[in-house]
Parts: structure tokens; C-alpha cells; sequence
């Protein structure tokens, strides 16, 4: 059925061609559908009355009433600006307009009352407010207008320009709603609404936008809220249902020599019990006949190697071959070293392919792995080339997923007739209800527990002044025969900045302060890779006492010696990158320690970040104060899921809901798998709306 919700925006009352375009351009908006769900960011009740010295902050709205005095043309006889004094019973403040000069002029007249309505700022330590609203104040000027409560719409500069600041958007739905009342339909079930406790669609609508009064506000927005993530959940949980329960997976049903081998005579130290309950889990979804597809969320230095280890010999046990890709040769070096090394005395066959795999090499690589020969592969993304063909590819880890793409992972897919069950890693963990949603078709596991006697990470916020206290620290901890880390930032928009970056900062410090009896690796972006590779080596192998580095070495290194991490321009780095930097460190028996430097201007945002640094070593702290920070517009791995198009749930503060939605969601499925009962047909429509790509909620990738 055609709505009028589907009618281009161009045809609202109002709005025209040159408006349609901008809305398009500047706020995605298309149709009258989009541009309902267009929804205030705030709200302002205006008939509060504030004081001038209520002023405190330049965060919130105020409406004041007082006269105007004073004004005044700055500048030359073209006045480039007016400024006017605003009084009222407790002191003034400063209002001011760099446009409409003759009107403000005409506007006011000296003696007479008037409200006036806006957000301060400050210039020269004073508040002032630009632009403001104003009205003229009589006594019944609040008690006239039944509409005091007033939704604030986020707008441009452009859309600004051509009248649809907050007011105009405002007035613009005021219309649509007169337009599309009657097809405000309702999407849930009246016994959900019910039991819920939840307000119809069309008033949720109607006061999501103009509000009755500040109750409404929060009902309006929790039924659309609760809209919004069941629905996602309902197609989350079909595409899941879908991927998991259709696609015929190998059945490993026993496990035999080699895990048996390795867990009773090589594994060096006892599993921790997060380890052995997420093997369990991977087991026992390996014996169903399904794929499975499972995310292994774990911190950093958590052990979630071991954990892809112990579950590729459990493949070879049933006579299947695996394979382990991860992002950088620096990396898969790492995993082949320390598989390679933990399999030792075992009749495990393991080889490593990267780039730089020699021709030879690679031939016999190619051969015994189409005999069936070679157990296990480790690689980069040179595993995926098309001429590597398996026997019996059974089982494959991706190790940091966010760096592949969804099309890597399906060409691994596609390397057996049955596809090989997947085992994706993270170390960038993010909160379990969340990745419930964003990684909908994945099942979960969490390593939450770092094993026995991992010392917390020692961090410490120092500016530029304690430069010498820093460097004596350094001296100290390499006369103890430990290893130190400088971190600079990546410049990422030029590798040359980033190296001057470096080498200035680097070269400063060491002509401030010559250390000619230590060894030093430099590593950097703009270095080859088999230079950087040599270089990492002598730090690795403990040549050299102090590795100065850009974020090359963000991923994965394992150097247990090494026991100073010191960061430069800390403030410049996101949360999860210190984080991961900082799990560089504390990977052996003694006390390590984090330090990071950073100039003394430092944004809130920037502060903060140091802040929770200092505070925590939890990985999945920081990941949920990094979401509170950013937003997950930035998280890794969202950006294509659809998720980030929520216009009016959080996924950071309404986990709570996210938790009922899903719950209730699964419940219904399962009572009801095809949505067939009279009682669901509002949803079955509603989702069959969606899937027909008509309404703009993402589908979850
Ligand atoms: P992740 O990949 O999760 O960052 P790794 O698998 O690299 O962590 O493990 C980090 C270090 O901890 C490795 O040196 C590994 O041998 C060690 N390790 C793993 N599991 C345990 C355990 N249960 N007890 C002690 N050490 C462990
Ligand atoms: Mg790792």
C-alpha cells in the first residue's frame, strides 16, 4: 500500500526543491518518513524563566527576560557588528548580531520588557549570547501559548541559511504530522504495549516532537526506543537462525592424540578457567553438524592464542586441516614462532606464509596442503590466494577481525566444499549486548580473565617537566636488564610528518639527553618491511635496550622483557590504541609500567582518555567509557553494519533495553518462528516493510 509517508520530501508543504535538496545533502533526508524520524536532540522548557546570574554554563539553553540597553555598532561605517547590554534584576550580559544589523536597530525600544531565548558563549572570560531569540514580554506571554516545551533540532550552516534552523525544521513537522496523522499506524502488538507499558505509535510520534509536557518526553522516546531495537533484534535473530542453523558444518566428534598430547605434556602452565569454558563452547558447537561462526572476545594477553590452538588440534583429531590469518607478517611471525614452539616433540606439521615466503617455499607449501600433509597454516592474507588450495580445510581463526574484510573472511569460507568452521579474535572487546547486536549472526565467546600473576600494568600521566625524571626511570629499569618502548603518534594524513614526527622528538631527547651506552631500534611506517622486520628482531632477540616506534607495533608483539611503555603525545592517541599499546608490556614476571607523556593543552576529551588510562587496566572498561567517549560511530567493525543508523536508541546507554528487546524477541520466535499468529501480524508486516528496503533502518551485516 502507498503511503504518503513514502512521498519525497520535495512535496511538503514548504519545503520545495532547493530545501528537498539540501535536506538530502545535509541530513540524508528523502522522504516524509525520513524526515518524521528526524527527531529533536533536546528539549527546552520555555517557560522557565532564568536569572542572568543563573548563567553558569555555557552547556544549556536560557530564556531571560529583561530590558535592553546600549546599542552599539562596532567597527567602521559599514558596522560589522552590534552589540546591546541585557539587564535585568540580578546583572547584564552581552548580546550581539553579526547580521540583520538595521533590524536589531529597528527591534528595540528603550524601557520595554522582552524575553529573550539562546545559548551562551564565552568570549574574553564573560558570557554573551549571539543571535538570540527574541519576544516581546506582556504578562500573559506565558501563559498564552499551550506549546512551552520546545523540541531543539540539530541543523547546518547551510540549512541555517535557507530558514531551516531548529524553528524552521520545527514548523516543517508541525505540517507533516498534520498531513500524515492518520497514517501514524501502529507496529506493536497491543499485548506488548501492554505489558510493557508502552504509549501508542502515533503519540509517541506526535510528542517525540512536540511534547505535552517533560513526562511525555520520556515515553515518547522509550516507546520508540523499544521500537526501534526490536525490530533490529527480530532481524538480527533471523539472519542468525538463518547462517547458523541452515549452512551443514563438520561434525569433530572426538578428540584424540594430539590434544591429548599437547594438554597433558606441553601445555607449560594450567588453562584459566575463562579458557577452558570457551574451548568447551567451541567444542560442543563444533560436534552439532552446524558451522559455526564465533566471535573470541578476550583482552589483550588474555590467551586467546592458546585457546585457537588447542581448538585446531582438536580439527586435526578428526582428520581435518586449519588455518590461522592475521593482519601483519610481524604478527603471523609472532603465532608461528610461539605455535611452532609450544608443538615442540609433537607430529604436528606447521608453516608460516606471508608475502615474503620464498618461491621454494611456497610450492611446497602449495603441495602439502592439497596432500593433506601440512597440519596447520599460519599467514597473512596471502593464505586466501586463490592458488592456495586445501585437502580438508576444517577449521580457520582470523585473528584481529576488524582489520579483514567481510569478503576475505568469505573467500576463506569457500576453501572447502563444507565450509570450515570460523573462529573470529578480538582483543578490541566491546560490551557483550552490544556485540550481541552488532555482530548479530556471530555467537559469542569472552575470555574474561587474564592468567594468574599478570601484574596490573603500573600507568602514570606526566607532562614534558618530568622529562628528566622519565629518563632517569629509563636508566634505571635497563641497568635491571629490562626493555623500554617509545611510542610516537602516527601522523596518518603523511608518513613524512609521522617520521619527522619521530625522529625530531627523538633526537630532541637524546641531544637533551645523550645516551650513547644504549642500543636503540627505530622502526616506522615509512621503513621496508623486511628493515622493519630486522629491526623489531634486535629488540626481540634483546640486542638493543629501547625500541623508538610509531604505532607499528599497535598489534600483537610479544616481548616479555620488556617492561616500560612509554607514549609521546599521549593525548593525541584514541583509547583503545593506548589500551592496546600499553598490553605491549606486562607480559612477564615483573612490574611494568605505562607512561604517558603529553603537552599541557589537553582537550576535555583528551584529559579523559589519560584519566581512565591511569584509572583501569580492564579492557572492557575501557571500551565502554571509549563508547560513552565517541560514540560507536567509530567503533571498529560497525561501520557497515546498519547499527549506527539508530535514530533514536543508544547502543551505549540503553543496554538495558537491548537486553529486554532481545529476550522478548526470542521469546516470540520461538512460539511463533514465521510471525503467523493474528497477534504478530503487526510485526510481520512491519519487518516485511524493512526488508523491503522502504523504511531506512540498516540491516545488519
Ligand atoms: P592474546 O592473543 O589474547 O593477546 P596470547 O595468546 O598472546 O594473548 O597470550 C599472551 C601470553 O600469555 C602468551 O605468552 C601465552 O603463552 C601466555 N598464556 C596464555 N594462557 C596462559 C595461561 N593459562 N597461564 C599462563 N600463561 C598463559
Ligand atoms: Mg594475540
Amino acid at each position: 500500500m502507498q503511503s504518503i509517508l513514502d512521498s519525497n520530501i520535495t512535496y511538503l508543504k514548504g519545503v520545495g526543491p532547493r530545501k528537498a535538496e539540501l535536506l538530502k545533502k545535509e541530513l540524508g533526508i528523502n522522504s516524509f518518513n525520513d524526515f518524521l524520524h528526524y527527531f529533536p536532540f533536546r528539549y527546552v522548557d520555555k517557560s522557565k524563566i532564568f536569572k542572568v546570574s543563573d548563567i553558569t554554563s555555557d552547556n544549556a539553553y536560557f530564556q531571560l527576560v529583561g530590558r535592553v540597553t546600549n546599542l552599539t555598532k562596532v567597527g567602521d561605517k559599514r558596522a560589522k557588528y552590534i552589540t546591546a547590554t541585557f539587564t535585568d534584576d540580578t546583572g547584564s550580559i552581552q548580546l550581539i548580531w553579526f547580521r540583520g544589523i538595521q533590524w536589531v536597530l529597528n527591534r528595540f525600544i528603550p524601557g520595554k520588557k522582552y524575553v529573550i531565548f539562546g545559548k551562551p558563549s564565552v568570549f574574553k572570560n564573560k558570557f554573551n549570547f549571539a543571535h538570540p531569540e527574541i519576544e516581546d514580554y506582556s504578562d500573559d506571554t506565558f501563559q498564552i501559548s499551550g506549546q512551552r516545551l520546545e523540541g531543539i533540532y540539530s541543523s547546518t550552516e547551510k540549512l541555517k541559511n535557507t530558514g531551516l534552523g531548529t524553528r524552521g525544521i520545527s514548523t516543517l513537522m508541525k505540517e507533516l504530522l498534520k498531513q500524515c496523522y492518520n497514517e501514524l499506524i501502529e507496529t506493536i502488538p497491543d499485548y506488548i504495549l501492554a505489558k510493557y507499558n508502552l504509549i501508542s505509535r502515533k503519540k509517541a510520534l506526535v510528542n517525540i516532537h512536540f511534547p505535552a509536557d517533560t513526562s511525555f518526553i520520556d515515553k515518547a522516546r522509550e516507546r520508540l526506543k523499544f521500537e526501534e531495537l526490536l525490530l533490529i533484534q527480530f532481524q538480527v535473530l533471523k539472519q542468525k537462525n538463518s547462517v547458523s542453523h541452515k549452512i551443514k558444518g563438520h561434525i569433530f566428534g572426538t578428540v584424540g592424540d594430539a590434544f591429548n598430547t599437547f594438554y597433558n605434556t606441553n601445555l607449560p602452565f594450567e588453562l584459566t578457567g575463562a579458557q577452558k569454558r570457551v574451548i568447551k563452547e567451541i567444542r560442543s558447537d563444533m560436534r552439532t553438524g552446524y558451522q559455526m561462526n564465533r566471535l573470541l572476545q578476550g583482552d589483550v594477553g588474555s590467551g586467546k592464542t592458546l585457546v585457537a590452538l588447542m581448538c585446531m588440534l582438536i580439527a586435526m583429531d578428526n582428520g581435518f586441516q586449519s588455518c590461522i590469518m592475521a593482519p601483519t607478517e610481524i604478527l603471523s611471525n609472532q603465532h608461528f614462532n610461539s605455535i611452532r614452539n609450544m608443538l615442540k616433540g609433537m607430529d604436528v606439521d606447521v608453516e608460516l606464509l606471508t608475502g615474503s615466503t620464498k618461491k621454494k617455499k611456497r610450492t611446497e607449501i602449495h603441495r602439502k596442503l592439497e596432500e593433506g600433509s601440512l597440519h596447520l597454516l599460519i599467514g597473512t592474507h596471502a593464505v586466501i590466494e586463490d592458488t592456495v588450495k586445501f585437502q580438508n580445510l576444517g577449521f580457520v581463526v582470523i585473528d584481529e577481525q576488524h582489520r579483514f574484510g567481510v569478503a576475505q573472511r568469505a573467500k576463506l569460507w569457500r576453501k572447502n566444499t563444507v565450509p570450515p568452521h570460523m573462529l573470529v579474535m578480538t582483543a578490541t572487546p566491546i560490551p557483550r549486548t552490544l556485540a550481541m547486536t552488532v555482530y548479530g549472526n556471530l555467537d559469542i565467546s569472552v575470555i574474561d580473565e587474564l592468567p594468574p600473576g599478570r601484574k596490573p600494568v603500573s600507568t602514570s600521566h606526566l607532562f614534558e617537566s618530568k622529562r628528566l625524571r622519565v629518563l632517569g626511570f629509563m636508566k634505571e629499569q635497563i641497568k635491571k636488564g629490562r626493555q623500554i618502548y617509545i611510542v610516537y603518534p602516527l601522523i596518518r594524513e603523511s608518513e613524512k610528518v609521522d617520521l619527522k614526527n619521530l625522529m625530531d622528538g627523538y633526537a630532541d631527547m637524546l641531544h637533551d639527553f645523550p645516551m650513547p651506552e644504549y642500543q636503540v631500534s627505530v622502526v616506522h611506517g615509512k621503513m621496508k618491511a623486511e628493515d622493519k622486520d630486522f629491526e623489531m628482531q634486535r629488540f626481540v632477540e634483546g640486542k638493543t635496550d629501547i625500541m623508538v616506534s610509531t604505532t607499528v607495533i599497535e598489534v600483537g608483539v610479544d616481548v616479555p622483557n620488556a617492561s616500560v611503555m612509554i607514549i609521546e603525545n599521549a593525548e593525541r592517541f584514541g583509547l583503545s590504541q593506548l589500551h592496546q599499546l600499553r598490553g605491549r608490556v606486562g607480559r612477564g614476571a615483573d612490574q611494568s609500567y605505562c607512561i604517558l607523556m603529553s603537552g599541557y593543552k589537553l582537550s576535555n576529551e583528551g584529559r579523559k582518555r589519560l584519566e581512565i588510562m591511569v584509572e583501569t587496566t580492564d579492557g572492557f572498561k575501557i571500551a565502554e567509557a571509549d563508547l560513552k567517549l565517541r560514540g560507536p560511530g567509530d567503533l571498529q567493525g560497525t561501520q557497515q553494519s546498519g547499527v549506527l543508523d539508530l535514530k533514536i536508541a543508544s547502543l551505549v546507554h540503553d543496554t538495558h533495553l537491548i537486553t529486554q528487546t532481545r529476550n522478548l524477541a526470542e521469546h516470540i520466535l520461538q512460539k511463533d518462528p514465521e510471525l503467523k499468529s493474528a497477534d504478530n501480524v503487526r510485526l510481520k508486516r512491519q519487518l516485511e516493510e524493512i526488508s523491503k528496503g522502504k523504511l531506512n533502518w540498516g540491516i545488519i551485516s
